[in-house]
């Protein structure tokens, strides 16, 4: 048998409810026909004694809270309950302000809107937010200066990184030139493309090479090995040729 809920129910009589509906009438709905334990009236329910009313039955073992006040649209933040079930039943606006005060339709129509947000509170349940594992590895095509960038970047992350090249060396076409165009005031002088200091930075992060694919390199690769020498060697040819 599934286990009951321990459910509250609070009747605010503030905003003309009070002085519009039968309260102990509305009251006994909860505690005569439902079987709630506590049904409490507060002049005030978002005022601060009413909040604290609420957090201490919540503290106290209170599943779900039924709060009969006005809109859910009004006060939400206020009659938020983090990990509690909280039934709103808009007497103010959907009873109490739009019908006849004192009137047994008007009472009636109150008792049937906090039944239905008692059955509520009895039926439904919290949805539980789905956690998914996520896998954290990504495959980065291209070894540029983009693609290094990208993988360095995840790899600061916490991401494991493959990042795959199919040349020999690193770099991509930044690496086959001596300057860079200027990239800071005032415009007039060459800039080293700093293709070096990403390259080292993507061997100093690496952790494995696969060896089945010679022109893939996985982020990290491996420095000092044959490769990354070949690859050093024929940047620095290349950039003698452009001088
Ligand atoms: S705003 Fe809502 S909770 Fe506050 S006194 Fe009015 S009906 Fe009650």
């Amino acid at each position: 048998m599934a286990e009951q809920k321990k459910i509250t129910a609070y009747v605010c009589t503030g905003c003309d409810i009070g002085k519009s509906l039968d309260v102990e009438a509305l009251k006994k709905v909860a505690t005569d026909e439902y079987k709630l334990e506590i049904c409490r009236d507060s002049k005030w329910l978002c005022g601060p004694d009413g909040v604290e009313t609420i957090k201490k039955d919540i503290a106290d073992g209170a599943d779900a809270v039924v709060l009969a006040a006005c809109s859910p649209r009004a006060m939400a933040e206020t009659f938020s309950f983090n990990g509690t079930q909280v039934e709103r039943i808009n007497l103010r606006e959907h009873v109490v302000w739009s019908h006849k005060p004192n009137d047994e339709d008007t009472q009636a129509l109150a008792e049937d809107y906090l039944r239905m947000g008692i059955v509520r509170a009895q039926k439904a349940k919290l949805p539980t937010p789905p956690v998914e594992e996520v896998d954290k590895s990504l495959l980065v095509v291209g070894g540029g200066v983009t693609g290094m960038t990208a993988a360095l970047d995840a790899a600061k992350a916490g991401y494991k990184v493959t990042l795959i090249e199919k040349e020999d060396h690193l770099g991509g076409w930044v690496a086959k030139s001596a300057k860079s165009f200027p990239r800071r005031p005032p415009y007039r002088e060459l800039e080293d493309t700093g293709i070096e200091d990403l390259i080292s930075q993507v061997e100093e992060t690496t952790a494995s090479r696969s060896s089945r694919a010679p022109r893939s390199r996985a982020l990290p690769g491996s420095r000092g090995s044959s490769t990354a020498r070949s690859a050093r060697e024929a940047r620095r040819s290349s950039s003698r040729q452009a001088r």
